[in-house]
């Protein structure tokens, strides 16, 4: 199988290996990959926004199966696109992929079929967001409709933030994501993602994972777009994962079918386990980054052949197997990160990984062929275990071992859940 992988960061590198391993593919691209991808797949200078380039590119060169990394490209239409073509794409429409695009959209899917989620207002108005807020008191949620970059949400502990928030949605804080605002009930329990892959008609679990997205120890400081990850997460015990799958992602792939959106790809559920059981915070159309990294390290089955199922229809034919073990990643950074950092900084070492030890390239490149940091996560350091507990000393010990002087990382990711196996 010819295959063309769209993207850049960990999340993709992560995809690139597992994908390289499979004994169908017979020619692997990727646009516009990184230099860890480069060692899987050859990398194809595409503008990826030029969704009829792709689609030529694809007819040219026989191309069996395109797997879309990020979201982005999903919400623009290239998997329409593609699919005009008959090309085999992973990765939903643009109409389907309005269920990470749209919260709105989400939550009126969610009423419609009964999915468990905060209650919930949509708002086009301040002043009448302000009201409803008034009336139903703090802690509340308000979120800018549409794609923030994970920044339109507030978790408002009290009213004036809650306020405040509104504002600067309508004011334009988030751009043309903040025209709408949805204000949600405030949920209260553990976080978890799970990941789940669907054909437009049925369903197969993956796995779950937890990950840490504020920028310091302890979950403090400014919020990241993650800074570390582990598979699996305890709170998804067997019952919560079947109960996950019968209340929430076999009605979202049946509302979406119902609606003419039959859904394709990967469903990341951001959910709350909260005291009555798994509620919906969110959904995502791709693959989490870096929860990606830590799913990959525990897949057994052949990546190609699932995703494949998955655009072609034919996911009941297939199963994925996991391994038993913890997978465990580090994020690390450019110093400044989340805000400004230097670009082009050198990363002078990394060093040799064993079995169960992957460094996954997130933000860099070769220049003048020394390896450079190019973005604000670079490196995803990552392994196994049997415990959460020796997963991260693991990834810990190769972090020790990277020579990157601009770099910083967490020292506490898995806190909770090596907490939780020492009690
Ligand atoms: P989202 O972008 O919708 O995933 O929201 C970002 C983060 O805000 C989530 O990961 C949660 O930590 C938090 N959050 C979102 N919605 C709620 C809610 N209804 N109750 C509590 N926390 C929430």
């Amino acid at each position: 199988m010819k295959v063309l992988l769209i993207g850049s960061g960990g999340r993709e590198h992560a995809l690139a290996w597992k994908l390289a391993l499979s004994p169908k593919l017979t020619k692997f691209y990727a646009a516009p990959g990184n230099p860890g991808i480069a060692e899987h797949a050859d990398p194809v200078a595409l503008d990826i926004d030029d969704h009829p380039a792709v689609a030529s590119f694809c007819l040219e060169n026989q191309i069996d199966l395109v797997v879309v990394g990020p979201e982005a490209p999903l919400v623009a239409g290239l998997a329409d696109v593609l699919r005009a073509e008959d090309i085999a794409v992973f990765g939903p429409s643009a109409a389907a992929a309005q269920l990470e695009g749209s919260k709105g959209f989400t939550k009126d899917l969610c009423a419609r079929y009964g999915i468990p989620t905060g209650a919930y207002r949509r708002f086009s108005d301040a002043a009448e967001a302000k009201a409803y807020v008034r009336e139903q008191g703090a802690p509340i949620v308000v979120k800018a409709d549409g794609l923030a970059a994970g920044k339109g949400v507030t978790v408002a502990m009290t009213l004036d933030e809650a306020l405040a928030a509104i504002d600067d949605c309508f004011d334009g804080a988030f751009g043309s994501a903040g025209a709408e605002v949805v204000v949600e009930a405030y949920l209260d329990g553990e976080e978890a993602s799970f990941f789940c892959l669907s054909d437009g008609k049925t369903a197969l679990a993956l796995a779950t994972a937890q990950d840490h997205k504020r920028v310091g120890d302890g979950d403090t400081g400014p919020n990241t777009g993650g800074m570390g990850a582990y598979s699996p997460a305890p709170v998804m015990t067997p019952e919560m994962v079947s109960r996950t799958m019968t209340e929430i992602i076999e009605p979202t792939i049946r509302g979406m079918a119902d609606s003419g959106y039959p859904f394709t790809g990967v469903f990341f559920a951001g959910l709350m386990i909260t005291a009555k059981g798994p509620e919906l915070i969110e959904y995502n159309v791709r693959f989490g980054d870096p929860e990606c990294q830590v799913l990959m390290m525990r897949l057994k089955s052949d990546l190609l052949e699932l995703l494949h199922a998955a655009a072609t229809g034919t996911l009941d034919r297939v199963a994925a197997e996991w391994s038993d073990e913890v997978a465990l990643t580090v994020v690390m950074a450019s110093k400044g990160y989340p805000g400004s950092y230097d670009k082009g900084t050198p990363i002078a070492r990394l060093p040799q990984t064993s079995d169960g030890e992957k460094i996954f390239h997130a933000g860099t490149a070769l220049k003048d062929g020394a390896l450079v940091a190019t973005g604000g996560r670079v490196l995803n350091v990552t392994a196994t275990g049997r415990t959460v507990a020796e997963a991260k000393a693991r990834a810990y010990a190769l972090v020790d071992q990277v020579k990157w002087e601009n770099g910083f990382c967490r020292r506490d990711i898995g806190w909770r859940a090596v907490a939780r196996e020492q009690n």
